[in-house]
């Protein structure tokens, strides 16, 4: 076989649907973030990012950046080990202290990242609980789709959000049979919210676990930043809640928390856990500042929930169709992967505007679209900037409005 142009041939493919993925090379500047620099082909040049995870701008906080600095030159670079052989430093258990208590449960455990951390949970759990099933929201992360998948137990998918059909769907499974639902909190590519009281109430009648996919709602919702279900009051009755460190707490990892018996299970028996390098310790500290940060403070998420709906008001006002979530995330819709690739190209070249396009396969084939994440740290004129921009290339490309209210 020739090799190579098997991989040109498959490559190729991914251009002609505009689905080839082109990375924007940047370079953030600490302090003066979302401004980043982008190395371009025509050079170097400086962009505003809209369309960063760090939503709250933590990945630059002075706490977070001290808490780090001190770490790396007070225990050096790496962890030197894996978690049981040499690599669980006193960081690393102070962070898992810190999420414990941020989500008012017994412990908590830290993984390499979120992805890492739902495919290692859920692995693990699908495939040691004897003839387990699982029910899966048919949205869910691929980090949890190739977790189930792993274990190879049997999975039964369930409608998006939908607690009526994952309610007929347990009661066809035998009572005595351990069953696991696993579910997100904030959806990221539709920004829409699971209603998660009424999940655990199916949860609860079929004698369920749940699993809940907290990512994108860590730091961001609840008094202290435990995410919707400490909003909602729910956290007591999830099983399991997983998280990142990467997103709203600016740093990287990803983690579980529950109660001490299943995260000693998942500790004892996860190989994505076991066998690979602890994270580094500066890292660990770096999250543990960023946390106990958020616990403390709610400025920043009044800022962002501001924002979010200042940039929303502003795209309605000129009809520039965005999907109305009741979240922090923004999807303007394309509908078209050229397009899609086409606008996000010009927004960078002609306005030093970057957002990212997303294209099938993280969302479906024609619903393509610019996922905006406003942040505390964009100001009016980068709002003003933004809306002008859409505007521009909605008319030039003749690209559909919504209708204006009347
Ligand atoms: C980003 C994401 C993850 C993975 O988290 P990382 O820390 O980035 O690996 C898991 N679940 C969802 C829903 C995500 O969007």
């Amino acid at each position: 076989m020739n090799y190579e142009a098997f991989f040109q041939g498959q490559l190729d493919t991914l251009k002609e649907d505009g689905r080839y993925r082109s990375f924007a090379e940047l370079e953030r500047r600490a302090g003066h973030f979302p401004r980043a620099r982008h190395y371009g082909e025509g050079g170097v040049d400086e962009v505003t990012v809209w369309c960063s995870n760090d939503y709250l701008g933590m990945g630059q906080h002075p706490k977070v950046l001290a808490a780090m600095h001190d770490t790396l030159d007070a225990c050096g670079a790496g962890a030197g080990g894996t978690r049981n052989i040499s690599g669980t430093t006193h960081a690393h258990v102070l962070l898992e202290a810190e999420l414990a208590d941020l989500h008012g449960k017994e412990a908590a455990l830290l993984f390499t990242s979120g992805y890492v951390s739902n495919w290692a949970a859920l692995s693990t759990l699908a495939a040691r609980l004897p003839n387990c099933v699982v029910l899966s929201d048919e949205l869910n992360h691929a980090s949890m789709i190739e977790g189930i998948r792993h274990s190879r137990a049997e999975c039964i998918r369930f409608r998006h959000n939908d607690p009526a059909d994952l309610d007929r769907r347990l009661a066809a499974i035998p009572a005595d049979r351990p069953k696991l639902v696993a579910f997100e909190s904030v959806y990221s590519m539709d920004g829409d919210i699971a209603p998660i009281a009424e999940i655990l109430d199916v949860c609860e009648k079929h004698g369920a676990m749940s699993y809940l996919d907290e990512v994108h709602g860590v730091g961001l919702y609840g008094a202290r930043g435990g995410g919707v279900a400490e909003r909602e009051g729910l956290m007591d009755r999830v099983t399991l809640i997983e998280g990142t460190l990467g997103k709203a707490f600016g740093v990287m990892g990803g983690y579980i928390a529950g109660s001490a018996a299943l995260c000693d299970f998942i500790r004892s028996f996860a190989s994505g856990f076991i066998f690979t390098t602890a994270l580094p310790p500066a890292l660990a500290a770096g999250a543990t500042a960023s946390i106990r940060h958020l616990k403390a403070s709610g400025i920043e998420r009044e800022q962002h929930q501001a924002r979010v709906a200042q940039v929303r008001r502003r795209l309605d006002a000129i009809g520039i169709p965005s999907i109305d979530n009741p979240s922090h995330i923004i999807p303007v819709m394309v509908g078209d992967a050229h397009k899609c690739k086409m606008i996000s190209d010009w927004l960078l070249e002609h306005h030093g505007i970057y957002v990212q396009p997303i294209n099938y396969p993280t969302v479906p084939v024609g619903t393509e679209r610019l996922r905006l994440t406003p942040s505390p740290v964009h100001s009016d004129g980068d709002v003003d900037k933004l809306v002008t921009a859409l505007s521009e290339i909605w008319s030039q490309c003749a690209l559909a409005r919504r209708a204006m209210a009347a």
